[in-house]
């Protein structure tokens, strides 16, 4: 029996990395996939590849009538939603002395403030028994430097899913968050380091982890499909760390 059959799910920033990888294994699980980004080409070809008649939307989620166009669209086509993975996020570091305000606003804006909306606007569509996962980080609690804005963001996300969790459980919607350590996929390279540069990083990043290596999407989808479907049923606003031992070790 797949475990997410005749299931709409909805994954924001489905159309790279880890929400790729949950897109895929979500897809395989019987789910009806929808995915969504800014960046139309990506979400085209994601959907291609996911199969299944996976849809992508352009949604950008600094914007709030961009959000709530996209729900709408979900809503009209498929009705309610019964998985909502709020994955889209951005990493981008710089020393302390060298954020500016365009960029704190840039952070702050995609993952705290976006995972807001992305969870308030979609209060109209979302089934009862939803579950809605958010995507938190290991560095939630930790210091690392240049990272400290990016750190305060998925803090803030845990918080969220606790209180989003109070508020949404009289119309039992399950609200938890995944918090990934270092995780391989393009996020490394979208702050304009050179192809070195991040290679380093990564080998770097890896002799600190316990685990002794990145994860990988897939390892992290694997977490998401167990928090949207029903084996998770007994966890409202919970943390689940996939670390490599980061956090505990
Ligand atoms: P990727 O860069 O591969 O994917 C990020 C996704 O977010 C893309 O699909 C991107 O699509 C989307 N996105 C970014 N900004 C916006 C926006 N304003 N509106 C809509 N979509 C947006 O990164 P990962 O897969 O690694 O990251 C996924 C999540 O996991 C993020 O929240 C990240 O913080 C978190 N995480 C990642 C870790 C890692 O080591 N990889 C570790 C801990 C947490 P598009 O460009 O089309 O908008």
């Amino acid at each position: 029996m797949k475990k997410l059959e005749n299931k709409v799910a909805v994954i924001t920033g489905g159309n790279s990395g880890i929400g790729l990888s949950t897109a895929l294994l979500f897809a395989e699980q019987g789910a009806k996939v929808v995915i969504t980004g800014r960046n139309e080409q990506t979400l085209k070809s994601a959907a291609e590849t996911i199969g299944h008649d996976a849809e992508g939307i352009v949604s950008d989620v600094t914007d709030l009538v961009s959000i709530a166009s996209a729900y709408q669209q979900i809503g009209d086509k498929f009705g309610k939603i019964d998985v909502l993975v709020v994955n889209a996020g951005i990493a981008i570091g710089a020393p302390l002395a060298d954020v500016t305000e365009k960029l704190f606003d840039q952070i702050s804006d995609t993952n705290f403030k976006g995972v807001f909306f992305s969870v308030k606007l979609a209060l109209p569509y979302l089934n009862e028994g939803a579950s809605v996962i958010l995507t938190s980080s290991a560095t939630n609690e930790k210091g690392f430097p240049g990272y400290a804005a990016y750190a305060a963001t998925k803090a803030a996300v845990r918080s969220l899913a606790r209180g989003f969790s109070t508020d949404l459980m009289e119309r039992n919607i399950r609200v938890n968050v995944l918090s990934p350590g270092a995780i391989d996929t393009p996020i490394w390279g979208r702050g304009g380091s050179s192809a070195e540069e991040i290679s380093g990083t990564k080998d770097y990043m890896a002799t600190i982890i316990p685990a002794k290596r990145l994860g990988t999407g897939d390892e992290i989808a694997e977490g998401f499909l167990y928090l949207a479907s029903d084996a998770s049923r007994y966890m409202f606003g919970s943390e689940l760390v996939m670390d490599g031992g980061v956090k505990t070790l």
